[in-house]
């Protein structure tokens, strides 16, 4: 006679990143325990009945930014955190450019209590890399962090670029933690310089905001990128990639070895410059800018294919009045988008960019094995966590920002239709959205559990911390 179990989900579709098959599941204690026919599920404390859904798992979301502690009247950990259950995302990773950042294990500290005590979702926290806090690096990866943010690019919260300098010795002590940084790749001192030609030349439009950050600006700083993560053995991760002209370079380093994950956004595969007329166009202003039309084709390719690895949201809610300025300049950049990803993507599928497989692979596979999650996130098997989303693959709807639960009610998708729908989030075995209600308590949520393959340290001999010992504190 079989154990009973927390929660049984019968007649669904699984969808894998390698199968697609008719089955039911049982979890207990946070796990699955059992695939199979509904006729060999055992008895549960809850039954969901998925006939007509798909069953994905867990859709993974590497990239938000939940602005807690510091901006919090933008969002919080429990607006953000419901916002990506109700968008079936079931673990987010929190970036550092908060107030104070998480730079140091205090930082760390601080903003993990938060996210205990708020967050539905399963989570990761971002520590940032500056020209300051070398020391810190090593003492953030003992203390939990998923990995490092590094921004060559301006950001909301307008942390400094690091130096070359710092960003090599960086990735050296990286090489040696083993985990994987995340780098939003355009050359500040570039894009600067264009910025205030452009302002200085009367220039105002939103064109000029993709031109000041011309596509040189991010291919720049990806081979930057690539050639230190090469030279040194790190693991990194490009964020939010917007740009055809990147991908023969990440192509290349890919070919060559490099430890190399990149992510695009469902915005670079859907809206172009020349949407900005449309309802909700006035908000797109982000970094890197969302480009021209004709940059789209390579994009989607791209991501079918598995040159861009994975899709994320760069989930960044302002206020609809920080986005409102007189000119380009003067908007806040960035969007909210970690509850609007799945529908997107499953509409791009049902127009055939790309497989459902492939969706589930970019969604939740990749991320969960770039991050050292896989096994027990990013898959549907027993013994795995039972982070499972729910889809509707044939309800339509429209989007409008009117209806996200993120406190950042702007959005460029706004009047957008769309084709599948996530109808429940299950984290670790419990539902935290179903049909559009949150029905999990603040906290519910956990940090995840990583385990990062052997660090892979490259020209270790030439390392400063071998020539000069570990790199010392600010004024040390
Ligand atoms: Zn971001």
């Amino acid at each position: 006679m079989s154990e009973t179990a927390d929660l049984v989900i019968t007649n669904g579709t699984v969808v894998t990143e390698t199968a697609t098959f008719e089955a039911s599941l049982a979890a207990r204690d946070g796990v699955i325990t059992a695939i199979g026919a509904a006729s060999e599920m055992p008895p549960a404390a809850e039954t969901i009945d998925a006939s007509g859904l798909h069953i994905l798992p867990g859709i993974i979301d590497v990239h938000v930014h939940f602005r807690e502690p510091g901006m919090t009247h933008k969002e919080d950990w429990a607006t953000g955190s419901r916002a990506a259950a109700m968008g079936g995302v079931t673990t987010v990773f929190e970036m550092p450019n908060t107030n104070p950042p998480v730079s140091n294990v205090e930082g760390y500290t601080l903003k993990r209590g938060l996210a205990d005590e708020k967050s539905i979702v399963d989570f990761g926290i971002y520590g940032v890399i500056l020209d300051d806090n070398l020391a810190d690096l090593a003492p953030l990866a003992e203390a939990g962090v998923i990995g490092y943010k590094l921004f060559l690019g301006n950001t909301t919260g307008n942390l400094p670029c690091p130096s070359d300098g710092a960003i090599l010795e960086a990735f050296e002590i990286l090489s040696r933690l083993g985990k994987r940084c995340s780098i939003h790749a355009e050359n500040s001192p570039i894009l600067f310089w264009r910025e205030d030609r452009l302002k200085r030349a009367g220039r105002y439009d939103p064109v000029d905001h993709v031109l000041s950050r011309t596509d040189v600006v991010a291919v720049e700083a990806l081979s930057k990128s690539c050639v230190f993560a090469e030279w040194t053995g790190a693991r990194i991760h490009i964020v939010h990639e917007s740009c055809a002209s990147s991908l023969p370079y990440i192509r290349f380093f890919k070919d060559k070895g490099v430890d190399v994950t990149v992510e695009t956004l469902p915005q670079y595969l859907l809206l172009a410059l020349e949407d900005m007329d449309r309802p909700g166009g006035h908000v797109m202003r982000m970094n890197p800018p969302i480009r021209e039309r004709a940059q789209q084709g390579p994009l989607r390719q791209a991501f079918a294919e598995g040159l861009i690895d994975m899709i994320a949201t760069d989930h960044a809610p302002h206020l609809p009045e920080e986005k409102d300025g007189a000119t380009i300049w003067d908007m806040a950049c960035g969007f909210p988008g970690v509850e609007t990803q799945v529908p997107l993507m499953l509409s791009l599928a049902a127009e055939g960019a790309f497989s459902l497989q492939r969706y589930v692979q970019a969604s939740s596979a990749a991320p969960a094995r770039a991050f050292g999650l896989y096994g027990t996130k990013g898959l549907i098997a027993p013994r795995a966590d039972a982070d499972l989303t729910l889809v509707d693959l044939g309800r339509k709807e429209v989007l409008s920002a009117e209806r996200l639960s993120s406190r950042g009610k702007v959005s460029p998708f706004e009047g957008m239709s769309v084709t599948g729908w996530p109808v429940g989030t299950i984290v670790r075995g419990k539902a935290v959205m179903r049909d559009g209600e949150i029905t999990a308590e603040a906290g519910w949520g956990q940090e995840v559990r990583q385990a990062m393959p052997e660090p892979a340290p490259r020209n270790a001999e030439k390392h400063l911390a071998t020539l000069c010992g570990a790199s010392p504190a600010p004024g040390q």
